[in-house]
């Protein structure tokens, strides 16, 4: 039995086979084939072509049935790569010029191809070549027979073992099938690690080296709470990892008993408690909890996995559907924060080799560079206030020319509504807002607040940017830490510079999320917590469990801290 400690990312136990995915690149070797075994050789690469365009087709359908039409559409994208002639006729070509296998033949052809889309100007031609790796990766796996491994492989329930996955690759997991997930690298506020969260699916990232220390079929337990992944565990771990499932299972369902009860201390102090929504999909999940608003839905997962970027009437039902299901509750739908890890596949900047991509072209910035794109957006959020409120803010806001900016798009795409006539709420009835998540921003938040109607502070950036951490570098996770007295004072400092001008301030980041820190929260005076679903009920319980007066008592202590453990030795001061 071994038992690897990683970092916990989503609570509950899983215990099941292994299923690995495939990462590796597929080594190529060059081999010289006589005369008389060309022409078989060129009918062994057009029999892969064919395996390979009924793999594509059964991932279609796949992907139809789990995520829709939009999202199967990339699979077109793979189907044109395929049936080009620089595939089709060239490679049969080069085997019988240079007299060599197909798998070198390919290789040679692919790199060729790549190299043309390097070279291209437009972003758009430039960014299929992630498209042309992916259908190269399985052409070459059908010759080389290796069995291509890729999420939508899945069949029996397992846990999925990868060095990484992408936020895309989080949300195209096949949920039925997935009981959990480990990775190598990650943090615990990584866009993965959220992911995971709003899958209900426990979770645990930053295992170094574990997806070659795993083999798919490998009996293994995964301890999403503790960030503990055991391989081959005997018996009694067995036995105690069951017990310990069960008493998680039956926990969550006592919890459901708090979904009617109000978000209020023990000293009669009643919190606006909201959800945290990161895709439409989760929506009735989220609904189901009864919160007092949706104070973050992030809406990325609807750019990503789609070969184009959304259309504004498609978006405008997207949103519609959830400010309806939600009404008279309030929505706060933030515009796209793309960029990051949050690449799309559809040719928009930044390009994918960014070398600091957290610092680079992320959130607002990429959205001033694609004002159409960002107007369309704006548009079809204000759509959708005509069937309930809603409110609108912008993520990475450093300086306050961007906040300005995205006002004046903002206030373009009401008048544009205005002049078509469409039906809706007055625009001066949707607030816009930011989202605090930069330390320029929160140091000199005075500058910002007469742009804004509200302010929502992400802690899972601030926090990064604060401490000079990567969220999702596991190898610094030891050192993001939210209990540093830097994150508590510019907290504080935000909100009393907030309340002054009498602008309401949420909080988004996963720091809701920590029973242990929500007494902080809620004693620095946050108007409104926004907590990730899979938590919410849980941090319910905790605030119905403190007294406001010692949560007060506790930040008054905390802002006087110098070192983020002695913030930690208070916190249990506040319990009663
Ligand atoms: C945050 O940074 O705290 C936040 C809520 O945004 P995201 O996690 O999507 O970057
Ligand atoms: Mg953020």
């Amino acid at each position: 039995m071994i038992v690897i400690k990683g970092i916990a990312a989503s609570p509950g136990i899983a215990m099941g086979k292994a299923f690995l995915l495939d990462d590796e690149d597929i080594a190529v070797e060059r081999v010289r084939l006589p005369p008389e075994l060309l022409k078989p050789e060129t009918r062994r690469f057009k029999a892969a072509l064919k395996s390979t365009l009924k793999d594509l087709d059964q991932t279609e359908s796949k992907i139809l049935r789990v995520l829709g039409k939009q999202h199967a559409r990339l699979i077109d994208a793979h189907r044109l790569i395929l049936d080009d002639p620089l595939i089709t006729q060239e490679v049969p070509q080069r085997i019988i010029k240079e007299g060599v296998n197909a798998e070198y033949a390919l290789s040679q052809a692919l790199a060729e191809i790549s190299s043309q889309f390097e070279k291209m100007k437009d972003e758009f031609f430039r960014e299929r070549r992630h498209d042309l790796n992916d259908v190269g990766k399985r052409l070459l796996t059908h010759l080389t027979r290796r069995p291509r491994r890729d999420v939508s492989m899945i069949d029996d329930p397992s846990i999925v073992l990868a060095r990484n996955l992408l936020p895309s690759e989080t949300l195209a997991l096949p949920k039925a099938k997935v009981l959990g997930f480990a990775t190598d690298l990650g943090g615990k506020s990584s866009h993965t690690a959220i992911l995971a969260q709003s899958l209900n699916i426990p979770a645990v990232v930053g295992l170094s080296d574990v997806s070659r220390r795993v083999k798919t079929g490998d009996q293994i337990i995964l301890d999403g709470a503790e960030g503990l992944l055991i391989i081959h565990p005997g018996p009694e771990t067995l036995l105690k990892y069951a017990q310990a499932r069960a008493k998680f299972i039956e926990e969550e369902t006592s919890l459901a008993a708090l979904k009617d009860l109000p978000a209020a201390t023990q000293d009669g102090k009643r919190l606006r408690l909201e959800a945290n929504l990161d895709s439409p999909d989760d929506l009735k999940g989220v609904a189901a909890l009864r919160p007092d608003g949706i104070g973050l839905f992030r809406t990325e997962s609807l750019y990503l996995n789609v070969p184009n970027p959304p259309a504004e009437d498609k978006q405008a039902l997207i949103y519609s559907s959830i400010v309806k299901s939600l009404s008279p509750k309030s929505v706060t739908i933030r515009t796209a924060d793309l960029g990051a890890d949050r690449l799309v596949r559809w040719g928009l900047e930044p390009p994918a080799n960014e070398p600091n991509p957290f610092l680079g072209l992320r959130g607002i910035r990429l959205s001033l560079k694609h004002f159409d794109l960002f107007k369309a957006q704006m548009r079809a959020i204000l759509r959708a206030s005509s069937v309930g409120p809603l409110r609108i803010m912008v993520p990475m806001i450093s300086s306050p020319g961007e906040m300005s900016m995205a006002r004046q798009v903002f206030l373009k795409a009401c008048a544009e509504l205005e002049a078509e006539g469409l039906k809706r709420e007055k625009t001066t009835a949707v607030e816009l807002g930011m989202m605090v998540e930069v330390p320029s921003a929160a140091l000199t938040i005075e500058s910002f607040l007469p742009l804004v109607d509200f302010l929502s502070v992400g802690t899972n950036d601030l926090i990064q940017y604060t401490l000079a951490v990567d969220r999702i570098n596991e190898s610094v996770s030891h050192l993001y830490d939210p209990f540093h007295p830097a994150v508590l004072q510019l907290l504080a400092r935000i909100i009393s510079a907030a309340h002054a001008q009498k602008k309401p301030v949420g909080i988004c980041g996963e720091m809701t999320a920590d029973p242990q820190a929500v007494p902080f929260l809620v004693g620095l005076g946050f108007d409104s917590l926004s907590v990730p679903a899979r938590m919410f009920l849980r941090v319910k319980k905790t605030v119905r469990a403190i007294r406001h007066d010692n949560a007060k008592r506790l930040v008054e202590a905390a802002l006087k801290c110098s070192s983020p453990e002695e913030v930690r030795r208070l916190a249990p001061h506040v319990s009663d």
